[in-house]
């Protein structure tokens, strides 16, 4: 059975506060075509604003990251339990730009898994990737899995998604190849389904998609979805990407 597809909007820091009511308008005039899951992670500051402007039934809310604990004396960290109250189904771990200028890693992630997981309902998106072009993504990919997922077991009904993202090809407009894709979603899935359901496992690709190339992974039977940067700030862009993965 086919999975609905999942393409998520990550705004990253990208959206000034003052511009985001606006933005956040624009996607709400949007029609998303049925079959697809979309989803917008704006920053912290608007996830509330968002939740007010969107309709969640037409689009779904996200974080782009989370605390490794849900409550206590933890300046500065948001939980997981207040992001999933503001609206958010979806959060993203160990996105390689928290990993390359923050410092984290695979055991922090996992600890924000496990914080993520315990509260329900709330689906996590870990990310993955190898930082330089044909360097051994698959030892890579290999070692990132294992401490991410370390210890962590799913309960009946939850889902979790991963998110293949070559570091090197993250806003740098380089098209990552189809067989490079192939290649390591199978990895990944085939990872994954040692140790979880099929059912409950979703593996996107992200990586300098846009309008123009998003199609072209819309019959890679191993892609259930994309992280989108750079283009998901351009609502009709963004439309035409979810647009393209039902072709
Ligand atoms: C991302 O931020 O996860 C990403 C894939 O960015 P971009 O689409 O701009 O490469």
């Amino acid at each position: 059975m086919s999975k609905t597809k999942i393409i998520i909007a990550n705004w990253k820091m990208k959206v000034p506060h003052q511009g985001a009511a606006n933005l956040l308008r624009r996607f709400s005039h949007l029609s998303f075509p049925a079959g697809i899951e979309a989803v917008v992670c704006p920053d912290f500051l608007a996830l509330p604003l968002a939740a007010k402007t969107l309709s969640l039934r037409k689009l779904k809310l996200g974080a782009q990251d989370a605390a490794f604990i849900d409550r206590g004396a933890y300046t500065g960290e948001i939980s997981p339990t207040d992001i999933k109250s503001l609206g958010a189904t979806y959060v993203i771990l160990g996105h390689s730009e928290r990993r390359q200028y923050l410092g984290e890693t695979d055991a922090l992630i996992n600890k924000k898994l496990q914080a993520v997981l315990a509260v329900p309902g709330l689906i996590p998106v870990v990310c993955v990737g190898e930082k330089a072009r044909g360097k051994n993504p698959k030892a890579v990919l290999q070692k990132q899995l294992a401490g991410a997922f370390k210890d962590i077991r799913l309960k009946p009904g939850q889902r979790l998604v991963v998110a293949y993202e070559p570091v090197w090809a993250i806003g740098t407009g380089r098209v990552i190849k189809r067989s490079e894709v192939v290649l390591a979603h199978l990895l990944i899935l085939g990872w994954l389904t040692k140790r979880f359901s099929p059912t409950q496992c979703q593996v996107l690709y992200g990586g300098s998609v846009d309008a123009k190339n998003a199609a072209n992974f819309s019959d890679i039977s191993v892609v259930d979805g994309l992280l989108v940067g750079g283009a998901s700030l351009e609502p009709k862009s963004f439309l035409t990407i979810c647009r393209s993965m039902l072709k």
